[in-house]
């Protein structure tokens, strides 16, 4: 647990932050911290552990989510983690369970991630998935495109926009639709105008795509 936190923080300081110092607008690049980041981060990983898995299809048959999507259900998988990782921040901070300081941050925090991880490339699960998710948001305007070239979040958007997203691969996983899947992908799975500029900056700046972690005493010993 140390490592990963460890390790997240490396990135977070590392490639996070000079995101939001280049991507995100002057007002809300405060928001952007690492207690939202890391706690997404957890939220990510249980959010895999939850939602459809053995389905019932439509004909009776027994089945699971990923025999039913096939090739297509690693990125679907990824985006579901991301997107309902996020709907439960806020539940639980609904619940009183998490502090209510973090609902800004958390979304601020999610936008500049998307930039981190679509960087993975849109032939890797994790980005395509992403792409995916910022398509969508940006679509229903809870990210906004400046004329300066960064983005911001409308607060008074993003929570439907994360529910109705949340909904839609849930319900695709769910009745196991490999079409409705496909169809999602290759609609949001874009390398659409805002985003181009946003990996564009970062590539002029030069932020790292990610870390190597380095562990010279386990090297000693292997050696
Ligand atoms: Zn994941």
């Amino acid at each position: 647990m140390v490592m990963l936190k460890n390790v997240s923080e490396a990135k977070f300081k590392h490639i996070l932050q000079p995101i939001a110092d280049s991507c995100i607008t002057k007002e809300q690049q405060e928001l952007v911290d690492f207690e939202s980041f890391f706690t997404h981060t957890i939220c990510h990983e249980c959010c895999h552990g939850i939602g459809p898995h053995t389905i019932i299809l439509p004909d009776g048959r027994k089945s699971t989510v990923r025999l039913e999507l096939q090739e297509l259900h690693s990125a679907l998988e990824e985006a579901k983690a991301d997107i309902v990782g996020l709907w439960a921040l806020k539940f639980l901070i609904s619940q009183g369970l998490l502090p209510k300081s973090l609902v800004k941050s958390m979304y601020v925090s999610f936008l500049a991630g998307c930039f981190r991880s679509v960087r993975f490339g849109l032939e890797e699960a994790h980005g395509k998935g992403q792409a995916l998710q910022f398509n969508w948001l940006f679509e229903k305007e809870a990210f906004i495109f400046h004329s300066n070239d960064t983005f911001s979040v409308d607060f008074s958007k993003v929570e439907g926009a994360v529910e109705s997203l949340s909904k839609e691969i849930l319900t695709i996983q769910a009745r196991g639709d490999k079409e409705a899947a496909s169809f999602l992908l290759q609609k949001y799975c874009k390398m659409t105008k805002p985003l181009k500029v946003a990996l564009q900056k970062l590539e002029n700046i030069q932020v790292p795509v990610d870390i190597v972690p380095s562990f010279p005493i386990a090297d000693k010993l292997l050696q």
